[in-house]
């Protein structure tokens, strides 16, 4: 069956939908949801400083590249990029360089900032020190870097590459540790509460599937290695996709439906969850905390005491 809009052979059939769709107009329709999803979200705001957290993987250079054609064509917004380099070797190390050679290319500003400079070692060190999985520690050490660094360089909000898969995980993982707080925190723009020390998070694929970014990254050819992190296997998150990948095959449209729900009851949770949210600022590091002390000043602690 030929591409459903034109005669051209088809390259992906559509998540929870029976249309099959050719090159350019896969590629259409991929750049209008992605549109559709800021405007839907109200995502962005004239004047905005929007850095785009990029690891040189497909989610986040496809985000860069879009956000970097919308400012070119709208001049709304400023636009530059940060990386992370949590010091993973054979896997961190090449997607940095992927990230260098589009970020020159298209003559955007990356911004590095890396935990061996920042905490003294890198993950691959932190890891053999305590007894937390690698996944555990390098979320908070990461969504510290982000956020300090977005701020100090003065940018507003910080779009991320996450997509209907990772959240519909997200979900999931709260739901079964019984974490509804966190998902008040979850949805296409994150935060609860209005801080200047708090950078809000934009997701603008929040509504485009894993495959759907894999092949738009694919087919636009952007220089990206195809690589998961050594660590990956032994998160939690790991053992969530892989089931509810599987779900998803026998009872296509789930993951679609697990968003839709939850749009429906997030206003509910963040009304409940805001009026006992807390914004402190951290009695060590003075960054952004619900709590006296950071987490990641608590990992800190401990990693610096074995
Ligand atoms: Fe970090 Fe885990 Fe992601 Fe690897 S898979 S980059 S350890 S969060």
């Amino acid at each position: 069956m030929p591409c459903k809009n034109c005669k051209e052979k088809p390259v992906i059939q559509l998540p929870n939908n029976p249309r099959k769709l050719c090159k350019t107009h896969f590629i259409r329709y991929f750049e209008k949801k992605a549109l559709y999803t800021i405007k839907k979200f109200s995502l962005i705001a004239k004047n905005d400083k929007i850095i785009i957290a990029l690891s040189g993987g497909k989610d986040s250079t496809s985000l860069l590249y879009l956000m970097n054609e919308l400012s070119k064509k709208t001049r709304l917004f400023l636009l530059e990029a940060i990386l992370i380099d949590e010091g993973i070797k054979g896997y961190r190390d090449k997607t940095k360089k992927d990230a260098l050679a589009f970020c020159k290319k298209a003559n955007i500003k990356l911004n590095i900032f890396s935990y061996k400079q920042e905490f003294g070692m890198t993950l691959d060190q932190m890891i053999r020190r305590i007894p937390q999985k690698p996944c555990t520690i390098c979320g908070v050490f990461r969504r510290y870097l982000l956020n300090k660094y977005s701020r100090k360089l003065g940018f507003n909000k910080l779009a991320t590459g996450h997509n209907l898969d990772d959240e519909a995980q997200s979900i999931l993982m709260n739901q079964f540790r019984r974490n509804n707080a966190a998902s008040a925190r979850l949805g296409p723009i994150t935060g609860m509460l209005e801080s200047k020390s708090f950078i809000k998070r934009i997701k603008p694929f929040y509504l485009l599937t894993e495959k759907e970014t894999a092949a738009y990254s694919f087919l636009k050819g952007f220089p990206i290695t195809f690589t998961e992190c050594p660590y990956a296997l032994q998160g939690y998150r790991w053992d969530v996709r892989i089931w509810l990948n599987n779900i998803e095959s026998k009872y296509p449209g789930t993951k679609h439906s697990i968003i839709t729900s939850f749009l429906e009851t997030l206003p509910l949770l963040k009304a409940h969850y805001k009026a006992s949210a807390k914004l402190n600022s951290c009695t060590t590091c003075k960054e952004p905390t619900s709590k006296n002390i950071c987490q990641a000043c608590v990992l800190l602690k401990e990693l610096k005491h074995v």
